[in-house]
């Protein structure tokens, strides 16, 4: 029996950017989602690179998306930078206002509606791009009809309390330091991991305590060494059976998201 030719629509991974038009067109008659990696480049603490927000919000995406059937939303190229204000008093990081962040966002929200795309689903590596995100999300509603959906994270969170041991584990820590252990070791600065090192201004401050009590902190004010968390507790083992989780359940949400009906 001949085997049916394959074409772009049987890629395990489509890239939004290397698409050409003909076929960008082609696909938006098949999907009505496209998928959107925003992230940061902020400090990580001494020892993780300072793009980890950026990828990790891609490598998730491309991940989950493997696990899909054909054909496949395409992923848009990432949104390299996030709103990183409370990381500036560290070397490397580079922070975007607000309202640039939201300018961006909309406008790629708008650009994506004019093509057919009636979705939009963002992975979210960065918690200080969420309340933005969230915001953007209802304007591009109102504005386009477009729906966006924001995983800011969340689909890492049931192996994170699998997993993760460590209380307040945000920015550097156990979490973060084993998911890139697991799959970029050659950039860890593992000499350089600190020891815990956080404080919050009172107990009902910090990050895991319920009702939640925050305040607009800067990360030095919680921690000289900019981690917050314990990344003396990562393991690349646990890095990957994190990875593994959380790109199940983004691919099901996906999924979710992509067989919705009757809401536009
Ligand atoms: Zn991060």
């Amino acid at each position: 029996m001949e085997e049916k030719e394959k074409t772009f629509l049987d890629e395990p991974v489509i890239h939004w950017g290397e698409l050409t038009r003909e076929n960008l067109l082609c696909l938006s008659r098949y999907v009505d989602v496209a998928l959107l990696p925003v992230g940061s480049l902020e400090q990580h603490g001494p020892h993780l690179p300072l793009d980890t927000d950026s990828y990790d919000a891609k490598y998730i995406l491309e991940e989950a998306v493997k696990l899909l059937d054909c054909p496949k939303p395409p992923i848009l190229p990432t949104v390299a930078y996030g709103v990183s204000d409370h990381h500036m008093s560290f070397p490397g990081t580079v922070t975007l206002r607000p309202e640039t962040l939201e300018a961006v966002i909309m406008d790629i929200g708008r650009s994506v509606a004019t093509h057919g795309f009636q979705k939009l689903f963002i992975s979210n590596g960065h918690g200080g791009n969420t309340s933005v995100l969230n915001v953007v999300a209802r304007k591009l509603k109102k504005e386009t009809g477009l729906l966006v959906f924001i995983d800011s994270g969340d689909s890492m969170e049931p192996g994170k309390k699998e997993l993760v041991k460590t209380e307040n584990d945000v920015h550097a820590g156990e979490y973060e330091t084993s998911t890139s252990l697991a799959n970029r070791k050659e950039l860890v600065d593992t000499d350089a991991i600190p020891e815990l090192e956080m404080n919050f201004p009172h107990p009902s401050m910090s990050f895991d305590h319920k009702p939640n009590f925050q305040f607009a902190w800067d990360t030095h004010e919680l921690s000289s060494v900019g981690v917050l968390g314990d990344p003396s507790k990562a393991t690349a083992e646990k890095g990957r059976e994190l990875w593994k989780l959380g790109a199940e359940l983004m691919a099901e949400r996906i999924k979710i998201v992509m067989e919705m009906r009757g809401y536009l």
